[in-house]
């Protein structure tokens, strides 16, 4: 709700729309309000299996440190991530979550009411909200109704003052993703002063002809987008990272603020990135989930939107939010896509073998009782 302040101080006219940002509903809350003991949350793509053991040792060993001040620029991390795509470490900007990096690179690409910036509706908030913030206009063109991406009128939505043109790929909430060679075809078209920013925080469990990183050394203008919240269970200690062309990677890194990231996020993420192990293991069990839940939610007459991520976009045959309240009295959360202005859309995320198992489960008490 919109409070009206009678107040003598000023706040500028940007920030008087804004409301809160709306995050998934929190374990503790639900166990509160239904009594449960036990609650599953697949409801924000976090990691299923937790923090990776080797992070948690990690954690334990350099709590120790946590009096003084990070290394500015987490230049070891950075050394590291530009080892892992092959770039040169001038190139990474780390922050405090991807958010982070979305709003720092617009705030340093964008002018307010002269430049634009341009993606797909719906799109991940973050970025509506931080050119909102700015004063950047931003111009959106529908997905497909099968939410696969219409380059054309994304194209046409551009002219000589849009400076960034942001790709979810695999998007969110769908899962749809496209090949790389698509976003190729794209990049090629734009005009020269436009950067092609690929938000990939869910790449890791997509297809390697689906990913980018590979083209950042010869297509110039492509920038992307990574994050340690997802596939490496960090989502707790805000890392995330872009890779961008030189240039905007220094004007970016000259005016950030110092410390973005705090000396237990650096060290995770150094160890996390070391954890092959426990990497390989929530793809694998992300692979199988997703398929388990793709083909028992397809038999129960869900339509299940093809997804190369660690979630489902899925439109049940009845009541959207009946259900959905119905899990969470189980203690089941999920995404509710009713903002996003499909009322009988869910977006799952794939949780552990028993977990999925026990969502189906619910789902047929459910339907069973209608
Ligand atoms: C989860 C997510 C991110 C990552 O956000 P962090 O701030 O790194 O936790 C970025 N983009 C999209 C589309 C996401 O879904």
């Amino acid at each position: 709700m919109k409070e009206v302040y009678s107040m003598s101080f000023t706040v500028k006219k940007e920030v008087l729309g804004f409301a809160p940002y709306e995050a998934g509903l929190s374990i503790d809350e639900i166990k509160e309000k239904y009594n449960l003991e036990q609650v599953i949350k697949l409801a924000s793509n976090e990691n299923p299996l937790g923090v990776s053991p080797k992070v948690l040792k990690v954690l334990q060993e350099k709590a120790n440190y946590a009096f003084r001040y990070p290394q500015s620029g987490a230049p070891k991390l950075a050394k590291k991530i530009a080892d892992y795509h092959k770039v040169s470490s001038s190139r990474v900007v780390l922050g405090n979550g991807s958010d982070e990096v979305i709003d720092l690179l617009i705030r340093v690409m964008a002018s307010p009411n002269v430049h634009n910036i341009v993606a797909f509706d719906p799109c991940f908030s973050i970025y509506c909200t931080q050119a909102k913030l700015c004063n950047v206009e931003m111009r959106r063109t529908p997905l497909n109704n099968d939410f696969s991406f219409d380059f054309e009128s994304l194209y046409n939505l551009i002219d000589d003052k849009t400076v960034v043109v942001f790709l979810t790929n695999p998007d969110n909430p769908s899962g749809y993703t496209v090949k790389r060679d698509e976003i190729i075809q794209f990049a090629n078209r734009l005009p020269k002063n436009c950067l092609l920013v690929v938000d990939e925080a869910y790449a890791d469990f997509a297809d390697e002809e689906c990913r980018c990183d590979s083209l950042l050394n010869t297509q110039k203008n492509i920038a992307i987008l990574r994050t340690f919240s997802k596939c490496y269970g960090l989502a707790g200690l805000r890392v995330g990272y872009g890779i961008f062309p030189d240039e905007i990677a220094d004007y970016m890194c000259r005016v950030r603020l110092p410390f973005a990231l705090n000396i237990l996020a650096e060290e995770a993420a150094l160890a996390a990135l070391e954890d092959k192990e426990f990497y390989e293991k929530t793809k694998k069990i992300t692979a199988i989930g997703r398929k388990f839940l793709t083909d028992e939610l397809t038999k129960l007459g869900c339509k299940v939107c093809p997804s190369q991520s660690n979630f489902l976009m899925v439109e049940v045959p009845f009541s959207g939010k009946a259900l959905f309240e119905f899990l969470l009295e189980k203690g089941i959360i999920l995404r509710s896509l009713a903002s996003y202005g499909l009322p009988n859309s869910l977006r799952i995320s794939v949780g552990l073998e028993e977990e999925n198992a026990l969502l189906i489960k619910y789902i047929m008490e459910f339907q069973g009782a209608l």
